[in-house]
């Protein structure tokens, strides 16, 4: 096959920095401080030093924030754009150094983070300095929040910081953001394209650090604020922390979505939506979809097909343009799957694993697992695994096919496969879910709102609903606004 990617340009990059990063505030680094490593999960390698954020530095974070506002709100939407379109510029310009760093920071194959993590940040920049340009007219009378917390997971490390960081600057807000503990690195380099880009300072704070940090920030009466992305639990705690705070809250939490394959489904197509939908990221994707449900009449069939198909994924290095699934974040993650599959085991599932699929004996990496003879209260089917597992049942009609996708606690994102087009659009409605893909899967675009029902969350990210998670009725402007008489 193809040549594995150099780690070389990564590598030079945080030598420059001592492998040793402080906090990126009020445009320039602070000094290290207490420090955590950020390791590469595919080697179990240290890779940096990593400071650990505590409540003064989330204070001297708010406070750069605070005293940025002022400046950044005050600038037209046009010449805020000019800095996010130098924003996306450089991100292109760099895009080879993000990829790398992006996959031995978190273990997504080279292939998903140079061909949709990085190309997708850099749209997500583009797409909000064009509304940057048009909140005056778009919304007429809202104004920023001001200092936005902005607290990120670690699946799509740079992707994420892009979906909070893109639209609050489009907004005029000024943000704090930290990055998950396992993925801290490319909000790093990510600070010093803000710094190259000549954003003024104190716009983009970047504070790294663990859930502490993150409960720092939530706590902080300087922050206007929150948006989350995370687990379901840590979205709870936080919404019990902001109520009655008079802060602002977005959260994009857990799913177990519904991937419904219909009798008449085109298989192969099907089948490839499915290995993209479950095996894309190793299956830490918050809309994974996780619960196939496949009609009984081609139930044998499809699996059969589909366990003949897992058994080409290639797992392995990262860095390998050939692989199809990289490492998972870190060894926690890999316990706590396998807690998972041996509960789920215990009550009754059965686990298929091709045999022949080679692992590397070191790192954190999973063979592609399918799940079978399960019972709807399996614990396999009811938790988010947020792995390579995916868990198979079957329905006879379409009604069972709704009350089945509908039988979770998530409500994030689902899946049908039909040729009838009158079928899938009937179902469609009928599934509770923020996203429902027909005959296709994890289609994301900067343009459109993402984001759940239920315990997945509230908010929507990207297009005009993303906008408006950034913005609030200003009375000020609004009076302005008023014709006089
Ligand atoms: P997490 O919710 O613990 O962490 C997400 C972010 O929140 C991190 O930056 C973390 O440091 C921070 N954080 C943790 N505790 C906090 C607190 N009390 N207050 C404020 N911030 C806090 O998620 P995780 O540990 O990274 O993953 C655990 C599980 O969450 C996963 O296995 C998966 O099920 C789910 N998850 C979902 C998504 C998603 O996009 N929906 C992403 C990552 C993880």
């Amino acid at each position: 096959g193809p040549a594995p990617e150099s780690p070389d340009p990564a590598i030079a990059w945080l030598e420059a920095h001592g492998r040793k990063f402080g906090h990126f505030i009020d445009g320039r680094w602070t000094r290290p401080g207490k420090t955590f490593s950020s390791d590469n999960p595919a080697t179990g390698e240290s890779l940096a030093q990593v400071t650990d954020g505590s409540p003064e530095d989330v204070d001297k974070a708010v406070k750069a924030a605070r005293a940025a506002f002022k400046g950044w709100s005050a600038l037209s939407g046009y010449e805020r754009g000019r800095y996010l379109y130098a924003i996306a510029r450089a991100i292109q310009k760099h895009s080879r150094l993000f990829a790398v760093l992006e996959s031995m920071d978190n273990g997504k194959p080279i292939r998903e983070s140079r061909d949709l993590d990085i190309p997708l940040v850099a749209r997500h920049f583009y797409h909000h300095a064009g509304w940057a340009q048009h909140i005056a007219r778009e919304f007429p009378g809202q104004v920023p929040y001001g200092v936005c917390g902005q607290i990120i997971p670690w699946n799509f490390p740079l992707l994420m910081l892009a979906w909070k960081i893109a639209p609050a600057l489009a907004a005029g807000n000024t943000v704090i953001l930290k990055p998950a503990e396992f993925t801290s690195l490319t909000a790093l380099l990510f600070a010093e394209i803000c710094e190259r880009a000549g954003l003024p300072k104190g716009v983009v704070n970047i504070v790294t650090g663990m859930g502490e940090t993150g409960q720092a920030i939530v706590a902080h009466d300087g922050i206007d604020k929150i948006a989350f992305t995370g687990s379901t639990e840590v979205g709870k705690m936080i919404r019990a922390a902001t109520a009655g705070t008079g802060k602002g809250l977005s959260l994009e939490l857990g799913g177990k979505s519904p991937y419904i394959v219909f009798e008449d489904a085109d298989v192969d197509s099907a089948i490839e939506g499915l290995v993209d939908a479950i095996w894309f990221n190793q299956g830490q994707v918050c809309c994974a979809g996780s619960r196939l449900l496949v009609q009984e009449s081609i139930e044998e069939r499809f699996i059969a097909k589909l366990k003949k198909r897992m058994a080409t994924l290639r797992v392995g290095d990262p860095l390998d343009k050939a692989i199809d699934i990289g490492a998972l974040v870190a060894p926690v993650q890999v316990e706590r799957i396998r807690d998972l599959m041996k509960q789920g085991i215990k009550e009754g599932a059965a686990v298929y694993e091709p045999e022949g699929t080679v692992v590397p004996d070191k790192g954190c990496f999973l063979k592609p697992a399918l799940v079978t003879n399960v019972s709807p209260a399996n614990t396999l089917v009811e938790e988010e695994i947020f792995g390579p597992v995916l868990v198979a049942m079957s329905f006879r009609t379409p009604e069972e096919a709704v009350a089945l996708a509908n039988n979770t606690k998530y409500g994030l994102a689902a899946t049908i496969w039909s040729e009838n087009i009158n079928l899938a659009l009937d179902i469609a409605p009928k599934v509770k879910a923020g996203v429902v893909w027909i005959n296709g899967t994890n289609n994301f675009d900067a343009a459109v709102g993402f984001g759940g029902y239920k315990e997945s969350g509230f908010g929507r990210e990207g297009g005009r609903e993303g906008m408006a998670v950034y913005l609030k009725p200003g009375w000020e402007k609004a009076l302005k606004a008023a014709p006089a008489g």
